[in-house]
């Protein structure tokens, strides 16, 4: 199949999803139950997504060789919305010694006395490498949001919060992923879009199975209540941040499959777009290729 036609195909997953102007964003137009239609089996899905990650693998290994681009993926969600399944299923054809995934917890004493972004500028992705953000700056306009005790402990001059505060802050991150683009990092932000109905599932599988009782936490349950609060930070924070640069995918959760396909469609399609070429070999390079090769010949 010729590279446009494979784009075009991609493309069909991954463009009822993608938020590149936040003007006219409004998360409630998007399906956490959305499937475009689609109905797949298991198999035939998992074959699919195989593909796709096999491809990303393929990729990859140029990526690394350019030693030039590389690429942020960002993945956000309300909990059980499946970002460790995905980062798993969609990157393990990956070489993992061009991908580096970094899960931000709570933060620590150190974290908390330095600027907001620092912890995240640290592990922006090297050159030629793939990096994942399992949470993000955005819990600093989410949870920190939700639970504004949570800004208090972040020591700031009280003289510096005022009304403004989460705007000026997602004006902050605008600008630091607008700098990490000029860098030549490709940024993908991933909104897993799970509906409140499918969370309280999934909450009662982990409860009802022996083997998915160490996921459940009873916080994850507090937190629910706070719902709205959250889809009202993310709508926000969408509509602040998306742009060409640095696009947001509100991705579908209610079904794992699905989540799956388009996020791989989403990082297949931006790599593919760099058309990255292995690094040509100069005039000198060869020389000393052919000089190599002679030696190791000498030898038998
Ligand atoms: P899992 O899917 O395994 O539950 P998780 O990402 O939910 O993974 P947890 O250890 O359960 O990991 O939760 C991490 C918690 O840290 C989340 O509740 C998140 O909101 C919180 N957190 C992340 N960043 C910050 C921050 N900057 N300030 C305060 N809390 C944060
Ligand atoms: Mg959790």
């Amino acid at each position: 199949m010729p590279r446009k036609d494979i784009l075009g195909a991609i493309r069909k997953y991954t463009d009822p999803f993608r938020v590149t102007n936040g003007k006219a964003f409004r998360l409630k137009d998007f399906d956490p139950g959305d499937t475009l239609g689609l109905k797949m089996d298991k198999q035939e899905a998992a074959e699919l997504l195989r593909r796709g990650s096999d491809w990303l693998a393929m990729e990859q290994d140029i990526l690394y060789a350019q030693d030039s681009w590389s690429v942020l993926l960002v993945f956000q969600a309300m909990d059980a919305a499946g970002k460790d399944g995905t980062i798993k299923h969609v990157l393990s054809p990956v070489n993992p010694q061009g991908c580096e995934v970094h899960s931000f917890k709570q933060p620590s004493a150190e974290e908390l006395s330095h600027d907001f972004l620092w912890r995240y500028a640290t592990k922006a992705p090297q050159r030629g490498r793939i990096g994942i953000f399992n949470r993000s700056y955005y819990e600093e306009v989410l949870v920190v949001r939700v639970h504004q005790e949570l800004l208090k402990a972040q020591k700031l001059p009280p003289k510096l919060v005022g009304k403004d505060v989460w705007d000026e802050r997602l004006a902050d991150i605008a600008r630091f992923e607008d700098y990490l683009a000029r860098q030549g990092i490709v940024i993908l932000k991933f909104y897993l879009n799970l509906s409140r109905k499918e969370q309280r599932k999934r909450f009662m599988e982990r409860l009802d199975k022996p083997e998915k009782n160490w996921k459940f936490s009873a916080s994850d349950v507090r937190e629910r209540r706070y719902w709205d609060d959250y889809m009202q930070a993310y709508d926000e924070a969408i509509r602040a941040t998306a742009s060409k640069e640095a696009p947001w995918f509100v991705v579908p959760a209610d079904n794992k499959w699905f989540t799956r396909l388009v996020v791989a469609a989403a990082i297949v399609e931006a790599v593919e777009k760099l058309d990255l070429k292995y690094p040509k070999v100069s005039p000198e390079q060869k020389k000393d290729l052919a000089a190599a090769r002679a030696e190791l010949e000498t030898e038998s």
